[in-house]
């Protein structure tokens, strides 16, 4: 297999030579002409039941070819069999238990936290018919019954930046299948189904598109989980338009280089935040004593561009002093952005649960864009004073 910069810049490219074109054609048709009704209704036959392609899309919310090159591509670069595409990482992330405890008649998940908060949220409701056991990684063995239909992980976790050993988590599911969120990781850094995981789940809207524009999920796996995910997606409707997928597909081909130049900084930010007198903890899978799993060059081949840190002052007080730093949710675009998760992206998760996963109240999330290093530094800094 060709290198995963190659893979970046060519998957899902391989038949535009031809079709005498260079960058791929955003098809916006939501229905497609069908002379011959009966080979038509084939078509539709075969999509209904979850194949990957037929000879007509027959209708936008089947099959779309400009999807299908951004599975085609996220799939090389997980070094899975399938990818299938949805609206978003949430629609994705639904997919996953409907088709592994809704279509199975298993009603019991077990989840390790933290997870991203409205994965937490989604499960904790039971909105899907679900009834899920919160463990920590080591708890997952125990947590399994007969009628356990998924396990879900998070590596690194957001928005603690916990790692996770993925091939211990599958030997402690036995038969269940895991889903892993390598929404922080990406495949450039990490490729769970290569440790076991059933489904390798990301929210294509953070670094796969890389740009902030673009909202969509995806799941690579293997062909056969990959039909029911598509069964369930015509079904009920969760796809992902195709400018959006036009937008992730044109964010892979610089998606290593992206996590390259914004994981040199990161690494550096995590250093200097570590020394400051004003901050009290970092969380950065790359520095000394915290990478207890042994993961770190095994597993998860960098250590990211996501990080956390403790200010001793007011959380909010150092974000408003910020004016490189862009004080938004969302993370994985070419700009830096900051959010407090207890306010933002956690607020839904309880809190005593946030105090027994490490994300205290406290706790600023950094995602590291591709902005010169000393002017986020000076940023960082001054705020910190200010804070
Ligand atoms: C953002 C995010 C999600 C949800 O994705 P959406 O595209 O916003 O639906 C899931 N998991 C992680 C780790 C995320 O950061």
């Amino acid at each position: 297999m060709s290198g995963m910069r190659t893979r970046a810049v060519h998957g899902g490219r391989h038949d535009l030579s031809d079709i005498g074109v260079h960058a791929p054609p955003i098809d916006l048709s939501t229905t497609y002409p069908i002379p011959d009704q009966d080979s038509g209704g084939v078509a539709l036959g075969e999509l209904a039941d979850g194949a990957e392609r037929a000879a007509s899309p027959v209708y936008a919310r089947l099959h779309n070819p400009t999807t299908a090159r951004f599975e085609q591509a996220l799939a090389e670069l997980e070094g899975t069999e399938q990818a299938v595409a949805f609206a978003s990482g949430m629609a994705a992330l639904t997919a996953v238990v409907q088709a592994s405890c809704g279509m199975t008649g298993h009603r019991h998940v077990v989840a390790a936290r933290p997870l991203y908060g409205g994965s937490d949220h989604l499960l904790t409701t039971g909105l899907l018919g679900t009834d899920t056991d919160f463990v920590d990684p080591a708890g997952v063995a125990a947590a399994i019954r007969p009628d356990t239909g998924l396990v879900v992980l998070e590596t690194p976790a957001n928005p603690t930046l916990d790692v996770v050993d993925i091939a211990a988590v599958v030997r402690a599911a036995g038969d269940v299948p895991v889903v892993v969120d390598n929404t922080f990781a990406t495949p450039v850094l990490q490729n769970p189904a290569d440790h076991g995981a059933a489904y390798v789940l990301h929210s294509g809207t953070k670094y796969l598109g890389g740009h902030g524009d673009a909202l969509g999920g995806v799941v690579a796996c293997s062909v056969e989980r990959a039909a029911p995910l598509r069964q369930l997606r015509i079904l009920t409707g969760a796809v992902l338009h195709p400018l959006s997928a036009y937008l992730l597909h044109r964010g892979l081909p610089t998606l290593p280089l992206r996590i390259d130049a914004a994981q040199r900084t990161a690494a550096e930010l995590a250093r200097r935040l570590a020394a400051h007198p004003r901050v009290c903890s970092v969380r950065y899978p790359g520095l000394a004593g915290q990478n207890d799993a042994g993961v770190l060059g095994r597993q998860l081949r960098g250590p990211g561009a996501m990080l956390a840190f403790e200010p001793d002052g007011d959380p909010h007080t150092v974000v408003r002093a910020l004016d490189v730093v862009t004080p938004a949710v969302s993370l994985g675009s070419v700009d830096t952005l900051i959010e407090h998760p207890a306010a933002l992206t956690h607020r839904l998760v309880g809190e005593d649960v946030l105090a027994a996963t490490g994300v205290s109240a406290s706790l600023l999330r950094l995602s590291v864009g591709l902005e010169d290093v000393d002017d986020l530094w000076d940023d960082l800094d001054k705020a910190l004073r200010a804070g």
